[in-house]
């Protein structure tokens, strides 16, 4: 039979260039991998043969057999599962099918090491890790022609029709000199034993000792207290193709009106592709034990899209269709029930540690925040296991809970204040004035931040204000010190000076007044009630949802020895003309504090310069 070449994908060249030079004590992850791939494989074909029996009638025993040839330096992994024939075998074994995968394999590269690779769906190229030279021999289900695949991991490969093969595959690897371990049987049946013994087939290690290595009994079908954290953890990183430990474990089995386990994991990392705009979760259903999909969306809201695990169902019938899965009322329930029970572990953990839980939600609280932006029935509990920094501790995270208790006699509002960096936002003009009354504001550094606060309005009956938005009444919350920024004002009339401004800023401000909000900085800007929020209108532009900003108000500090020079100045003849130049200047640096550019950086200069030169 003809045998064609073929090219890898260059990605799959630079992946492969990754895993060659990878760690040597990484290199037993490939088996898992394989083992992996081949129970996929089983589980794929029990699945179709629910229905169509004739798929699997000629071999119903599915396993999965690992045997070795020392002399010839071969290890086989063999499955009679589901099968690939020529396009499955281009398709799968030649690219790299996720999008953006490659860019985070490039931050592997230095960090962390391919043990992660299963995770992009390309678990299958660490067995170049170990071999030579990777030969892969498959038969469809269904199909009468088999298929041999052959590479050495550089540049390609070829495919040509072959005899001899059942349905299902067979990989086969010439192991490199530095692989030898992987030939000896005690090596194979200890790491088979610690990886893939919650692999719910059998697997056979044919040889002296020959037999089945694994307990080949579905995890989560065990009893716990059988159960230990290695086996989970195991378990977790087969599921949920991860590499990092479980941060919470939850199995859970429930009998009476419907029957269901839960086996679901919390990660103790980000994944690496928690926000794709799909939102796809990735628990598995299963049905009795078949594995029916991992692409349910009923399953999981995709707010817990960071859940790992799988879900068993014993009511749901094994030939359900994708269809019937769609507004199924057994669905809706397991859904309602694995939101209460992970907000419940949820508030166990926060009460607990607060420590973890703020890890916790240093990793996944952007994703739970979007369940506040949709508006659904869980925001109360959200709100509640929301957690967020603010200007009254450095490190800790706070709850609003605390932050209400902490509250101000005669506050009236939750204080925010929304920014890209901690750091900066810190800094913000606009807080001073709170700071200096000592009212705690919320720090927001999430983007979606910037949009939940207008649809939840307001927590315990108490509105989400930001500090940047509209007015900020803070003469009516109780001082609590003697402080002389804090001086009452009132005797300062800034009507003359703010006119001033006014007539010269014209349009490129909405208003000038006087402000509550400032103690150190002279200026800053805030919008006005009616427009968007600063920092929101600065995200919908780099997004490019709108063109142009509005104009804002700008606010200036009565207190300031500047501002106070300055409304002296303006009661003197000739002001109207003399402050020109120093009224665009204040609007540039309230510009410039808020991080957004100068309107034009020329004017900016050469008023800036006539000004310093009037002093000299
Ligand atoms: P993943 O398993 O995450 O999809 P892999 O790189 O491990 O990524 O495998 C790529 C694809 O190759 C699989 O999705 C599957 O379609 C195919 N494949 C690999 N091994 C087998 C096998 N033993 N039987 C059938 N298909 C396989
Ligand atoms: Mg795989």
């Amino acid at each position: 039979m003809t045998e064609e070449r073929h090219e890898f994908q260059a990605e799959v060249g630079r992946l492969l260039q990754i895993v060659a030079n990878s760690l040597y004590s990484e290199q037993d992850i490939f088996l898992r991998e394989l083992i992996s791939n081949a129970s996929d494989a089983c589980e794929r074909l029990r699945y179709a043969a629910i229905t169509h029996p004739d798929l699997i009638a000629e071999d119903p025993e599915l396993s999965i057999v690992i045997s070795l040839d020392k002399k010839k330096r071969k290890l086989v992994i063999a499955d009679n599962g589901i099968g690939m024939n020529h396009d499955d075998l281009v398709e799968s074994l030649g690219t790299i099918a996720r999008s953006g995968t490659m860019a985070f394999l490039d931050q592997l590269q230095d960090k962390t090491g391919v043990s992660q690779i299963g995770q992009f769906g390309v678990g299958f190229y660490s067995a170049f890790m170990v071999a030579d030279q990777v030969e892969v021999m498959s038969r469809k289900a269904g199909d009468s022609k088999a298929w041999r695949w052959v590479s050495d991991g550089e540049g390609g490969y070829t495919i040509a029709g072959t005899e001899g093969q059942n349905r299902g595959t067979s990989v086969v690897l010439t192991l490199k000199k530095s692989a030898t371990e992987f030939l000896e049987e005690d090596r194979l049946r200890s790491i088979i034993k610690t990886y893939s013994d919650h692999i719910a087939l059998p697997i056979v290690l044919e040889g002296k000792e020959g037999g089945m290595v694994n307990t080949a009994s579905a995890l989560w079908t065990r009893p716990k207290k059988d159960i230990d954290s290695e086996q989970y953890t195991e378990f977790y990183r087969h599921v949920g193709h991860s590499f990092d430990d479980p941060w919470l474990t939850i199995h859970h089995h429930v009998e009476g009106k419907i029957e269901y386990t839960l086996l679901l994991f919390i990660p103790s990392t980000p994944p690496f592709d928690l926000f794709d705009p799909q939102r796809q979760h990735r628990i598995k259903l299963y049905v009795k034990r078949v594995f029916i999909t991992d692409q349910c969306e009923e399953l999981v809201p995709p707010y817990l899209r960071f859940l790992r695990g799988v879900v068993d169902s014993e009511d749901l019938s094994l030939n359900v269709s994708r269809e019937m899965l769609q507004n199924n009322p057994l669905l809706t329930k397991i859904r309602a029930a694995i939101v209460k029970r992970v907000f419940r572990e949820l508030t166990k953990r926060a009460d607990k540690s607060p420590e973890e839980y703020s890890t916790f939600w240093g990793n996944f609280g952007a994703v739970l925040k979007e369940a506040l932006y949709e508006g659904g029935e869980q925001s109360a509990d959200i709100l509640k296991l929301a957690r967020f920094y603010s200007t009254a501790s450095t490190e800790k995270l706070v709850s609003l809970e605390e932050y209400l208790d902490r509250a101000k006699e005669g506050q009236k509002a939750i204080y925010t204040a929304s920014g890209d960096d901690l750091g900066k936002l810190r800094q913000s003009p606009q807080l001073e004035g709170f700071m200096a009354r000592g009212i705690e504001v919320i720090l927001f550094t999430d983007p979606i931040d910037d949009f939940w606060p207008a649809r939840v309005g307001n927590y315990n009956e108490i509105p989400f204000q930001s500090v940047t938005h509209g007015i900020a009444d803070l003469e009516s919350v109780a001082k609590n010190s003697d402080d002389e920024k804090l001086e009452s004002v009132d005797d300062v009339d800034l009507d003359t000076l703010i006119a001033l401004l006014k007539l010269n800023l014209g349009d490129a401000v909405k208003d000038v007044r006087s402000s509550s909000r400032l103690t150190d900085s002279p200026v800053c800007l805030v919008a006005d009630e009616s427009q968007l929020d600063i920092h929101l209108e600065r995200v919908l532009k780099q997004h490019k949802h709108i063109d142009n900003t509005a104009a804002r108000i700008l606010e200036i500090n009565p207190r300031h020895p500047l501002i106070v020079a300055l409304d002296k100045r303006a009661k003197l003849e000739g002001a109207a003309t003399d402050l020109e130049d120093v009224a665009h200047l204040l609007l540039d640096q309230a510009c410039i504090l808020e991080g957004d550019p100068v309107t034009s950086p020329g004017d900016f200069a050469r008023r800036l310069s006539s000004v310093i030169s009037k002093c000299l």
